[in-house]
């Protein structure tokens, strides 16, 4: 199939034949006919499978058979999680308009609301933004939204992986209910079925093959200890000659300190996360594009929306603690066709967060050593073997006089003297219960009692003692 069977006008194909493209993508063949029929879809697509276009192409084309945006209004609403995808998603929109013309903006936070005021007066075609400004700019009336015919969402599972659920509940509400709705989400919950459900009316459901994208990347992980993985990292770039690497931290001081290390050690490096301002952001992404910068540590949050052609590497510093979260840094490399390879380095402590990747992808990751940065904790086994598998533990019963450690301890540490005198105690204690009358041979049958119980407990605490020195010894085994 090509682009001009796909119901597109010239204009539009020029810009896609300008930009380079040769062949519509499997989520480009299936999403353009079914948005152009005015319907709303449902896509199941990752980022890096041609699912921009997928939607920006349809809606221009409905567009510009359209009447011009009225004043302060806006057609079409492009809604993404992060100000770089909302930069992303514009800068798309405004290579495939080039030829029609449409008006486009994008607006989001960290930078000055004026200018973005003063360009929605005059109405745009499509908006692209997030959730947050676009409600500053609705309540300073900067914005109407009763000539809205398209809404997109765009990377909606990560919209509500970063709390947007109720912007995005709000801004819905104030949009005309006669609408064509599109959502795109890398990843479908029960959360998203339910969001999808309360946005969508029958829409056209279309699923590219979850990793499409993550098929051109081949990824796998180096176990290495904690205190071992900069240098670690650091001997990859070298070694591997990496001229341009995304590499991903869980936090902001993470990102920091890497880059820091990197930088001490002459590596072109530098580091995006929610702290930096939004000038910093755009200067970094643009120096690694143009491959001034080597390294680029970014948290996931920054990352999202990097879009670099033939981008090769990305390192999993840290392993996210959302597993969808791998799929989505992964799948920034390899993309539209071109083959990526991701690494993580993992230690010992991330076990959780590796079960938890490997339980999404259904498989385990391979585990590559490198020599001198073999760990000395070793990252435990996420799943057992079957040979590894131990034979079910029996259920002995409880002894019946189990007595507890602390109770034994006391016993043990009571000298001749005190147990004599816990004797004549206890005695007391009997005699007093049983009134004066209690005779001498009683009591004597009461002591013999007592130490009988006494050799029972003792017995069954040493058994129970032997049998959890058992359990807790260790399978020793290792996998290469
Ligand atoms: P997206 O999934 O929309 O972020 O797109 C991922 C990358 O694929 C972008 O760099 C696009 O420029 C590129 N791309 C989109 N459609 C095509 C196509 N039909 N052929 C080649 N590259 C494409």
């Amino acid at each position: 199939m090509q682009f001009k069977d796909l119901g597109l006008s010239e204009p539009l194909l020029k810009a896609v034949e300008a930009k380079g493209y040769d062949i519509p993508s499997p989520i480009q063949s299936e999403a353009i006919p079914a948005i152009l029929s005015g319907k709303d879809v449902l896509a199941a697509a990752q980022t890096g499978t041609g699912k921009t276009a997928g939607f920006t192409l349809p809606i221009l084309e409905r567009l510009s058979k359209g009447r011009k945006a009225h004043f302060n209004a806006v057609r079409a609403l492009v809604l993404t999680p992060t100000r770089e995808l909302a930069a992303q998603v514009a800068d798309a929109v405004a290579i495939y308009s080039q030829y029609l013309t449409l008006k486009s903006a994008v607006v989001f936070g960290g930078v000055k609301i004026n200018p973005q005021m003063i360009k929605l007066r005059r109405g745009v075609d499509v908006l692209v933004a997030t959730p947050g400004r676009l409600l500053d700019l609705y309540s300073q009336n900067a914005i109407r939204f009763d000539y809205l015919e398209v809404l997109v969402l765009d990377e909606a599972d990560r919209m509500l992986d970063m709390g947007f659920i109720h912007d995005i509940k709000k801004i819905i509400r104030l949009l005309p209910k006669k609408r064509q709705n599109l959502m795109f989400s890398a990843t479908f919950s029960s959360q998203i079925r339910q969001l999808a459900q309360s946005i969508t009316h029958y829409p056209i459901e279309i699923t590219v093959s979850k990793n499409q994208a993550a098929n051109a990347v081949t990824h796998w992980l180096h176990p290495v200890d904690k205190k071992k993985k900069p240098a670690l990292l650091r001997h990859l770039i070298d070694d591997e000659a990496w001229e341009q690497v995304l590499v991903f931290c869980r936090t902001k001081h993470g990102a920091n300190r890497l880059a820091a290390y990197l930088e001490k050690n002459n590596i072109m490096v530098a580091a995006i996360h929610g702290n930096k301002s939004q000038s910093a952001r755009t200067k970094a992404l643009a120096g690694f594009k143009n491959k001034k910068i080597q390294v680029l540590v970014a948290t996931d949050i920054a990352a999202r929306g990097i879009d670099i052609n033939q981008l090769p590497q990305v390192v999993n510093f840290d392993l996210p603690n959302v597993p969808e979260d791998y799929v989505h840094r992964i799948g920034r490399t390899g993309r539209a066709g071109a083959t990526g390879q991701a690494i993580s380095l993992v230690s010992a402590d991330e076990v959780k967060q590796l079960k938890g990747i490997e339980q999404l992808l259904k498989h385990p990751i391979e585990r590559r050593y490198v020599d001198d940065f073999e760990p000395v904790h070793e990252v435990p086994l996420t799943a057992k073997p079957a040979q590894m598998s131990q034979p079910k533990k029996i259920k002995r019963p409880k002894p019946q006089h189990f007595v507890k450690a602390s109770i034994k301890a006391k016993w043990a540490a009571r000298t001749d003297e005190d147990s004599r005198e816990a004797k004549k105690r206890d005695q007391k204690g009997q005699s007093a219960q049983k009134g004066n009358k209690q005779s001498k041979a009683d009591s004597k049958n009461v002591d013999q009692k007592k130490n009988a119980m006494k050799k029972t407990r003792s017995k069954a605490w040493n058994k129970q003692k032997n049998q959890s020195v058992r359990k807790s010894k260790p399978s020793g085994k290792r996998i290469k």
